[in-house]
């Protein structure tokens, strides 16, 4: 077992948590709160731009975006429950994007280039955001774990296949039971 000293664990695409659809909040009360202020912290330290709550294996329709980096104007943070795009531009983009749950394997994404986005925050009040460039790409990203997808599933069934193996692999590596040795390395 792994010894970890968080409460909370960002799970790999193949873990069967983040293959199921998340269920919506009642509303933003203290335990959902607690939830997004925990997910700010996760998103923060390991340096992540997103993180929907599957990814630590809970099934509620929240996620949460830093883009401090790129955007200093404020809002640059966001928590979100229950968020729908309410409006898509017709222009798309394509961009590669990362995942906490797919690591080291980026997957070129084609989407909308900008999102209007419903969402209830931090406070439990309902808002809209028009959102463009990374937040519209980061928030379309994190909406999809709230529904079972990730990035993998943007890939050719032969590419999924050998992204699969990779994440089987770190996995096993993961669970602290099974430490790489040469045999592992020539599977
Ligand atoms: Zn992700």
């Amino acid at each position: 077992m792994n010894t970890t000293t968080h409460a909370y664990k960002i799970l790999l695409a193949t873990h069967p948590a983040l293959r199921k659809k998340s269920d919506p909040v009642d509303s933003v009360d203290h335990t959902i709160k607690t939830l997004m202020m925990d997910m700010t912290k996760i998103m923060v330290d390991h340096e992540g731009v997103g993180l929907a709550a599957p990814q630590i294996g809970v099934h509620k329709r929240v996620l949460t975006m830093d883009i401090r980096h790129v955007h200093t104007e404020k809002p640059n943070m966001f928590c979100m429950a229950n968020p729908e795009i309410i409006w898509r531009s017709e222009t798309q983009s394509v961009a590669k994007e990362y995942c906490f749950s797919v690591p080291e394997i980026g997957v070129q994404v084609t989407r909308p280039e900008e999102v209007k986005i419903r969402y209830i925050d931090e406070h439990n009040t309902e808002r809209e955001i028009h959102a463009t460039g990374i937040l519209a790409r980061c928030a379309q990203h994190e909406m999809d774990h709230l529904d079972g997808i990730v990035t993998l599933d943007y890939l050719s069934p032969l590419r999924r296949k050998l992204a699969l193996k990779k994440l089987q692999r770190m996995e096993k590596y993961q669970e602290g039971d099974a430490e790489p040795t040469g045999d592992d390395v020539t599977l």
